[in-house]
Formats: C-alpha cells, structure tokens, sequence
C-alpha cells in the first residue's frame, strides 16, 4: 500500500500503552516514551550495537515503550535472515529484553529494512506501526513517520518507494535464493549515495508542502520522523516537526541520540 493510499484512508490511531507481560507490577507515575531511528545496524559498526545494546539494556529500562521509527538495519532482504545470519538473530534477541521487562516496542518500517516482517516482530517481541501512525501519549497527539514519504522533491527515490512497496514484487523478491537477494542488497547499498557520503541537498530532505500534508492529514501539530539525518527542532506552519539523529560510533564524530517524551513534554537526548 503506498503511503498516498494510507493517507486517504485517514489517520489510524491508538493509545501508546504497555502490554502487562510476565507479571511485572507496574508504577503509578507514567514513565516516558523513547524514540529512536536510523541506526543503520549492520554487523561492520561494532560500536554503534554496543551503543544500542545499551541503550536498550540500560537507558530504556526505566521507559514505558521504545519506537523505532525505520532504519534499524543497514538493510533487511527477509526474516529468514534471522536463521542465516547470527547477527539478526543477536539483534532481535537483545530487542526481545525489553517485552520481557514490561517494556513496550514499537517498531516502523525505514526504506532500508521495509521487509522487515511478521517473523522478526515476533523474534524481537515488537509490534509494527504502520506509516505514518498518530499516537496519543500524555494527552498530545503525535504523528510519527520514518521520514522518506516526505522527501517529495526526489521524484526518482518516490518512484522506487511506490514499486518497492509492491507486495507481489516483494513476494516474488523473498522468493530468490538468500543469497542472490544478499548479493542484489550490497550492490543497491554500494551504488546509494544515501547517508555518511551523500552530499547535502535538498533533494534529499522533506519539503513543506508534504509537511504540511502530514500535519493536515492527521489532524496533529507534533511530528516525529527520521530518516535524513539532520536532528533538529522545526518550527513549521503546521506545527512543531523533530527529527531523530542518525547513529554512527565508528566513523569519525560520534553521532547519535534518542528522543524523549513524557509529562513534560518532548526532549532532544544524548547517548550515554
Ligand atoms: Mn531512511
């Protein structure tokens, strides 16, 4: 479904709650949302999953939810990669820590891991949000996205979101041998200028009218998306728009961070 389609469909809407699992007894004071995207994991950053380890361990202990809003992976070509490729399966598991504690994860497809599926919701003990989603949470209403449905002004990136998205082609895709599918991934990844060498553009970043758009369409005045890698608190016409950080630990400058939202409302953080 392409995200034209989800937007006449109108604004699809739940309250962020935590899920009562395993008996944890839970405390009276509502704890915060964490949101994260675009870690971009892949086993070749050693230190930017030590970063995410830890943060899922330690900095989102004392959360009610984590949302990934895209962009977990490096890239995603099938969950049977979770048997084929340790990694996955390390990545899920550590994931899998934070229902066991009473933590809630959400996760949002990016357009690198969008064939992320039903098996690896399931290994990493999340349940997938569609995009875009509006949540309610200390009684704001909040869209979230993973940010490349607004990078309209790229009409040739909007093209292969629009076929990539097409289910029988995924399904035809998923059906090639794991390594063929590897092989085609690492060839894509190669030949994208997307991230650390992209030069800045701003054919690669949102444009206003699909800002706007969004905040129209869902009847909010807060947004949450990732994506292009240019954290940031927006003032927009329609409202306020932040944009999640990018992770990278092993290249250079350390870059990184999550946002936070509770009862006082939403905060830019560090990594700790
Ligand atoms: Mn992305």
């Amino acid at each position: 479904m392409s995200a034209r389609q989800d937007q006449d469909a109108g604004p699809r809407h739940v309250e962020a709650s935590v899920p009562h699992e395993h008996g944890r007894t839970r405390p009276h004071a509502p704890r915060p949302l964490l949101l994260i995207s675009d870690l971009h994991l892949s086993a070749s950053i050693p230190r930017t999953v030590d970063a995410f380890e830890h943060f899922v361990r330690v900095t989102a202990d004392s959360a009610d939810s984590v949302f990934v809003l895209g962009d977990l992976f490096e890239y995603w070509i099938g969950d049977d990669r979770l048997a084929a490729d340790p990694f996955a399966a390390r990545i899920a598991a550590i994931l899998h820590t934070l229902t066991e504690r009473g933590i809630a994860l959400y996760v949002m497809h990016g357009n690198r891991d969008f064939l992320l599926g039903k098996r690896f919701m399931k290994a990493a003990g999340a349940i997938w949000l569609p995009d875009p989603f509006v949540m309610t949470a200390f009684g704001a209403r909040i869209v979230l996205a993973h940010g490349d449905s607004l990078c309209t002004a790229d009409r040739k990136y909007q093209t292969f979101r629009r076929i990539a998205r097409w289910r029988a082609l995924q399904l035809m895709f998923l059906a090639w041998p794991f390594k063929w599918r590897q092989a085609l991934a690492e060839r894509m990844r190669n030949s994208s200028d997307e991230g650390r060498s992209r030069p800045p553009s701003p054919l690669y970043d949102v444009t206003h009218e699909s800002v706007e758009a969004l905040f129209r369409w869902s009847h909010t005045t807060t947004m949450i998306h990732g994506h292009t890698h240019k954290p940031a608190r927006h003032q927009e016409a329609g409202g306020t728009r932040w944009v999640l950080p990018d992770w990278d630990l092993d290249h250079g400058v350390r870059r990184g961070g999550y946002l936070r939202v509770d009862a006082e409302g939403i905060h830019a953080l560090p990594l700790d």
